[in-house]
C-alpha cells in the first residue's frame, strides 16, 4: 500500500518543521496552519486512525502531548489551545495515519469553527517563518 504523506515523513523522504521526537512519536509543523504554531503529533507505527490504534500506540502519544501542547502555547503567548483529531473521510480525515492537532488559541487573532470544520488560510508561510515558529516552540519544551 502507498505510503502516507506523514510516513513519508517519517521516513525522511519528505521535509518537516519538527517539533519533537522520542521512540514512539514525532510532532512538527502543520504546513497549512490554522493559527501560529499549528502543530501535528502522530505516532511513529502507522495507524490509519484512532479507530484503528493500539492502545500502547495511544499511551505514547497521550503522554506525549502535555508537554508538546504547553511548549506551542507558551512560543507565542496563546490564550488556549485545542487539540482533536479526525477520524474517516467523512469525519473530515485526510491524511490516513493517526495525527492529532494542537492548535494554540489567541484572543486577539480568533479563528471561526463552522460545525467543527476549521476554515484554513489560504496565505502560506514562507521558510523563514516556519523556522522561526520551529525554534520557538522547541526552546519550550
Ligand atoms: P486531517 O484533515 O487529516 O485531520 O489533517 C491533515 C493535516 O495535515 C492538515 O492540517 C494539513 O494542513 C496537514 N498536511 C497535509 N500535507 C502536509 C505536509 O506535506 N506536511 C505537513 N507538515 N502537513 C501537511
Amino acid at each position: 500500500m502507498e505510503k502516507t504523506i506523514f510516513e513519508k515523513i517519517l521516513d525522511n523522504e519528505l521535509p518537516s518543521y519538527k517539533i519533537y521526537e522520542d521512540d514512539f512519536v514525532y510532532a512538527f509543523l502543520d504546513i497549512f496552519p490554522v493559527t501560529k504554531g499549528h502543530t501535528l503529533v502522530i505516532p511513529k507505527k502507522h495507524c490509519k486512525n484512532i479507530l484503528d490504534c493500539d492502545s500502547e500506540t495511544a499511551s505514547h502519544i497521550g503522554a506525549a502531548l502535555p508537554k508538546i501542547a504547553n511548549a506551542v502555547k507558551d512560543s507565542f503567548g496563546a490564550d488556549g489551545v485545542n487539540i482533536f483529531q479526525n477520524n474517516e473521510e467523512f469525519a473530515g480525515q485526510v491524511v490516513f495515519h493517526l495525527h492529532f492537532h494542537i492548535v494554540p488559541r489567541y484572543k486577539d487573532k480568533d479563528l471561526h469553527f463552522d460545525n467543527l470544520e476549521i476554515k484554513y488560510p489560504s496565505e502560506k508561510l514562507s521558510d523563514e517563518q516556519f523556522i522561526e515558529i520551529q525554534k520557538r516552540i522547541v526552546s519550550k519544551l
